[in-house]
Parts: C-alpha cells; structure tokens; sequence
C-alpha cells in the first residue's frame, strides 16, 4: 500500500515501514516536535499558587 507522508508529502509504503504513517525517522521526530510545541502551548501552565503561610514568627532580640 502506496501512502504520503503527511510530513514531507513524498511516497511511501505502509508495510515493511517502520516509522509509519512517516517515510522516514526524520519525518516522525518533526511531527512529534509538532505535536509536543501544540500541546505545550494549548496547555498553558498556569498554576499560580499563593502562599499565604510566609509570615513566620520573626524574632528580633
Ligand atoms: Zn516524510
């Protein structure tokens, strides 16, 4: 079975391939570069904590 690399648009081969759906490990680290930025910047961290437990009891002599 004929397919395109969604990566790089050129033919390849659905068996024997192991780096499908890519033609090429190349092709596959870039989509997973892809996919990992995509998610990174939907996920958006935010994890604003406020801590309010900072006033300890200072002790000046
Ligand atoms: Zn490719």
């Amino acid at each position: 079975m004929r397919m395109n690399c969604p990566i790089c648009n050129s033919v390849t081969t659905w068996e024997e391939n192991p780096h499908r759906p890519f033609c090429s490990e190349r092709c596959r680290m870039q989509d997973l570069g892809n996919w990992v930025t995509g998610k990174y910047s939907v996920e958006g961290d935010e994890a604003v904590s406020e801590e309010a437990g900072e006033d300890e009891a200072e002790h000046d002599e």
